[in-house]
């Protein structure tokens, strides 16, 4: 069931984890509901699938990060 202010006022979401540059993770404040930035930039409910495609994701975000910071320190 939907918080009331939620319905009445739209989601007050906050980022909950940010995935890579473009991708993030949020948490509703008012009724903790998560939802995720797709592929089209926009938000939808953050479905175990989802998860499994951000970790994913953040998996090889941190692989390039890394590869940077390691050309930078040469
Ligand atoms: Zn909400």
């Amino acid at each position: 069931m939907k918080h009331l202010y939620c319905s009445l006022f739209g989601h007050k979401y906050v980022v909950s984890k940010k995935v890579t540059y473009h991708v993030k993770e949020y948490t509703c404040k008012n009724c903790h509901e998560e939802v995720t930035t797709n592929g089209n930039g926009k938000l939808t409910l953050l479905t175990p699938k989802h998860k499994e495609i951000n970790s994913v994701l953040e998996r090889i975000h941190l692989k390039r990060i890394k590869r940077q910071q390691l050309m930078f320190d040469r």
